[in-house]
This record gives C-alpha cells, sequence and structure tokens, in this order.
C-alpha cells in the first residue's frame, strides 16, 4: 500500500483530505503521528485536531460547518456531522479592495483559428442550423442526417452540422420579463463565433417565437452579396428561413430538400474558409466543473486556476460561472473586483439569484449530489471554496447576465446556473469558443458546438477512463506534477485544440450533450 498521505489546503485549517486511493482503514498512523480513528474514504475529511461540539470546522481557511457533536482528533468528518453556515449577506461586503500584482503580459502564444466577419475567431468551422421552435426538431435532425451523408463530404473544410435544437419556443410567457434569457441565449448562441457568421433557420411558422423576433434586423452579420436584403439605403443581412408551414410545401420531402439547398449556400461559404494565424488573445475559455468530488478544489480547479491567470496574461477572455458555487465566496470576488461597478454587478446577478432559489423555496444548499456527498464534499459551502478556485487570481473585469454576449476581454464572471448543460450552454452564447470542464466522480460531458477539454481530479479516474479525460490533475495530489505544470500543459492543449491539431475525447467519440435553455419565466 501507498504511504498514508492527507492534504491541508491552509495552515489554519482544522480538517485535512485523505489522498489515497480507496482510503485509509481506522488504526492508519500518519507521517506526524496523526491516528485515524475510523476508516476515511478517500477525498474525505479527518479531524487535525479535537473539535468540540459546536466548534468551527475549516478547510480552505473558511468555516465550512459547526460541529454537531465533539469530533476527536483522527475521526472522519462527514455531512452528517456537520451543521452548516448562514449564506453571507449581500451588504457590508469588502469592494474592489485587493490591488492584484501586476502581471507580465504573456506575448508570442498563437493559435490557428476562423477568422469571422465581426472579428472573432472560431476554433472550429460548423454550420448551424438554428430552430424558432422544438416543433421542428425531427425534420431538422433528419435534413442534418442527410446533409451529413450527402453533402457534407463534398466540403472537406466544413467540421460539422448541428442542428441546434432546444425545448423553447411556444407554449411560453414569452412576453414574460424574464423571457428575455431564453431568447437572447438561442440569438447569440446562433451567432457563436465557431459558426462562422452563417445563420439559417428552421421555423415551423404559427410559434411565438418568430423569426424575426428570435433574430431581429441588425443581428446577424453580411457575409457576401447572396445574403443582403434589399432595405433601401442601408445594406442589411438577409435571414435565411426555411418555414415547414409555407404554401409552397406539398409533402415531407420538399421541406428535407429546402432545408438541404439552404444548407448548401452556407456550406459553400464556410468550406472557402482557412485557418490562420492569430494570437492567443482570441480565445474566449468557458471554464466550469461537475461532478465534483473533494478533490477539485485541491489539484483539477487550482490547476484551471494557474491556466485562467495565464489565459489573461496572454489577453484571451475567460468565464467562470456556476452562481450557487460562488454564493458563498461572494466577499472573496467583490474584494477581486476591478472596479466598484463590477462588485455591484456581481452583488446584483446573486440577489436576483438567491431571489430565484427564494420563490422555489431552496436555497444554495440545493446544489450538492449524492456523488459530491459520497466524493467527501460535505455542503455547498466547502463545494463553493473548491469552485472558485478556478478563476485564479486576476482581477475581475466584467460581469455578465445569463446568454449576454460577452464583448470583452479578460476575466470575466457569467452568471448561469451551475447545472452542467444550462453553464455550457450559456456560455457558448456569451461566445465561448473552448471549454474546459473538470471532473472529480467522472462525467462524459462534451458538446457539439465546441471542444470540451475534460480535466480528471484524480489518478484513478484518470486511470479507468483514459479515453474520456484530456488532462489527469490527479498527478497534482499524488506530487508527479505541480499546480503549475498542469496548468502549463492545460494551456498549450488549448493551443493545439483551438488550433484543430489535436481533438478532445468528447470531440473523438462525438459525446454530445443538449442544448439547455435556462428559462425563469412561466410555461403557459
Ligand atoms: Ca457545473
Amino acid at each position: 500500500m501507498s504511504k498514508p498521505l492527507y492534504i491541508t489546503m491552509h495552515e489554519a485549517d482544522n480538517v485535512a483530505i485523505v489522498a489515497n486511493d480507496g482510503g485509509l482503514p481506522a488504526g492508519t498512523v500518519f507521517e506526524g503521528g496523526l491516528t485515524l480513528v475510523d476508516k476515511v474514504p478517500q477525498a474525505h475529511k479527518v479531524a487535525l485536531v479535537d473539535i468540540p461540539a459546536g466548534g468551527a470546522v475549516r478547510r480552505y481557511n473558511v468555516t465550512i460547518g459547526y460541529a454537531l457533536k465533539d469530533l476527536p482528533r483522527g475521526s472522519w468528518v462527514h455531512e452528517r456531522l456537520l451543521q452548516m453556515p448562514e449564506a453571507r449577506e449581500l451588504v457590508g461586503l469588502p469592494i474592489a479592495t485587493v490591488q492584484p500584482p501586476e502581471q507580465t503580459p504573456l506575448e508570442g502564444y498563437t493559435f490557428e483559428g476562423f477568422r469571422n466577419p465581426d472579428g472573432s475567431v472560431g476554433t472550429r468551422n460548423i454550420l448551424a442550423i438554428t430552430q424558432t421552435v422544438q416543433c421542428v426538431a425531427g425534420v431538422t435532425d433528419f435534413a442534418v442526417q442527410r446533409i451529413k451523408a450527402e453533402l457534407l463530404p463534398k466540403y472537406p473544410n466544413v467540421d460539422d452540422v448541428v442542428a441546434l435544437e432546444h425545448t423553447y419556443g411556444c407554449g411560453v410567457a414569452i412576453d414574460a420579463p424574464d423571457a428575455i434569457i431564453p431568447i437572447r441565449t438561442l440569438r447569440n448562441i446562433s451567432l457563436n463565433p465557431n459558426f462562422g457568421g452563417e445563420v439559417m433557420v428552421v421555423s415551423l411558422g404559427c410559434e411565438k417565437l418568430q423569426p424575426e423576433r428570435l433574430l431581429p434586423p441588425g443581428s446577424i452579420p453580411i457575409v457576401d452579396e447572396r445574403n443582403v436584403a434589399d432595405v433601401g439605403d442601408t445594406a442589411e443581412a438577409k435571414l435565411d428561413v426555411v418555414c415547414l408551414q409555407d404554401d409552397a410545401h406539398v409533402g415531407f420531402m420538399s421541406m428535407v430538400q429546402s432545408i438541404m439547398r439552404q444548407a448548401e449556400e452556407h456550406l459553400e461559404r464556410l468550406n472557402a474558409r482557412r485557418r490562420e494565424t492569430v494570437p492567443a488573445s482570441e480565445l474566449v475559455v468557458g471554464v466550469q466543473c461537475g461532478g465534483s468530488d473533494a478533490f477539485s478544489g485541491v489539484t483539477a480547479n487550482p490547476a484551471v486556476g494557474y491556466c485562467t491567470d495565464l489565459l489573461v496574461r496572454a489577453g484571451a477572455s475567460v468565464m467562470f460561472s456556476e452562481v450557487t458555487e460562488v454564493r458563498d465566496g461572494i466577499d472573496q470576488l467583490t474584494s477581486r473586483a476591478s472596479t466598484p461597478e463590477v462588485a455591484e454587478a456581481m452583488i446584483r446577478e446573486m440577489a436576483w439569484y438567491d431571489a430565484y432559489l427564494d420563490k422555489g423555496r431552496v436555497d444554495r444548499s440545493a446544489n450538492t449530489t449524492p456523488g459530491n456527498k459520497k466524493g467527501g464534499l460535505s455542503n455547498i459551502v466547502e463545494k463553493a471554496m473548491g469552485s472558485i478556485v478556478k478563476s485564479g487570481s486576476a482581477p475581475i473585469t466584467g460581469v455578465i447576465s445569463p446568454g449576454e454576449k460577452l464583448k470583452q476581454k479578460g476575466l470575466i464572471y457569467a452568471a448561469t446556473p451551475a447545472s452542467d448543460f444550462i453553464c455550457g450552454t450559456l456560455q457558448l452564447a456569451a461566445g465561448m469558443n473552448l471549454h474546459v470542464f473538470t471532473t472529480g466522480r467522472g462525467t462524459p460531458y462534451g458538446l457539439a458546438e465546441v471542444p470540451v477539454i475534460k480535466v480528471a481530479t484524480r489518478d484513478d479516474l484518470a486511470r479507468r477512463w483514459h479515453d474520456l479525460m484530456d488532462i489527469n490533475a490527479g498527478t497534482i495530489a499524488t506530487g508527479e506534477k505541480t499546480i503549475a505544470d498542469v496548468g502549463w500543459e492545460m494551456f498549450q492543449l488549448m493551443l493545439d485544440v483551438a488550433s484543430g491539431r489535436k481533438k478532445t475525447w468528447a470531440e473523438q467519440w462525438k459525446l454530445h450533450n443538449a442544448l439547455v435553455l435556462f428559462n425563469p419565466a412561466p410555461v403557459t
């Protein structure tokens, strides 16, 4: 058996986590004399000192709970022994108090990307077919299968054809104030840099979300003379819509052929594009975690945080998200805001989400899963401390609301739910061209629209899921590599994947999760 090992995050902590695969039995003696009085599973906490009933249990130098009974030194500290602290109130927070040391710019790093008419850069060259409503999903999917089989082979520079399927569009209170969130999400996904500015829409005809409401005049770019509308003085892009209820359609095949005919026009243009060398500052990276364990905050997320700092120094955009997984660290975030306005925007997003959860009579504690707890995370406070480290140490320079498009560089807080699919969908809408996803329990998550680099928090997961995980951050816990080593490895892999030189495992196997819209508005 390997040497017994525990990992402490901060010198003021009174618990640490057991690092060994399979956990350790009662009676295990660590170097330094600590003896386990209970069997402790891997990634679970052990008391480093006697903690009296009511005493604060500290990890990451933060109180993650209060002991419900006396916890002797060497005992297993799990979620049933802890009372969770109240969420920090959103008043009296430190505002833009941290002055991070000036970081030297990271220059000379590039990747090969597809430059778009609006200046953004794609990492893949994909034809996306937008849908106004779920009703057309079956027809669109049928057409996409035929496009892939019959047309795509003629256009070798196009990577893929993707139907942007979703469940919105009708049967919803479309004029409710919060309906703006799903509508702008769909609009902005259609404009994601990986789709080259080519927008085509399949509509039913009678749906609430009409094509002009989804993509109003002026919202899509002009790509050539064929998509210019005749609107008098000012040139405007013509919206390319195939409407299934059009009188012109007689029979199903007429609809399918109409979609295929329109798709071919976009495929021709996409096929003419070539990768060119662009600076690393054109990366728009969305970071996320899912299926987390107590190692997430020790290995994979700190490595992502290191890489986030590298990306920010290179002038790129990095988004971190997941409201319920940063809520308990709001004071860390408002203090790292670059200006009071950024801090206020962050507080506004948290307050909105508190109210949203309150309407459903839950709070942030509804976030943690049985798997998180099995993986050693006692509650959302502990989980949040491990999640926030993905944001690295740079000042936070911007905040966007759910579904908004990102228009600036630097470290951005993109407010989204923590749900993997909803967060990924909203980061796509923000303009993400590369996704990084850490997991400890293991999830095969992937998206059709953007490459997803998956990072394992543990050696054991990386070994078993060797053809699903792109990076093994478990080497940090075993001492083989440092956080900086893995952070740099991630940065280099990002440039390779963005350039199309390497495919991620999720791309290799075509593991594609659904787009899931965040719709806080009523359904009718
Ligand atoms: Ca997540």
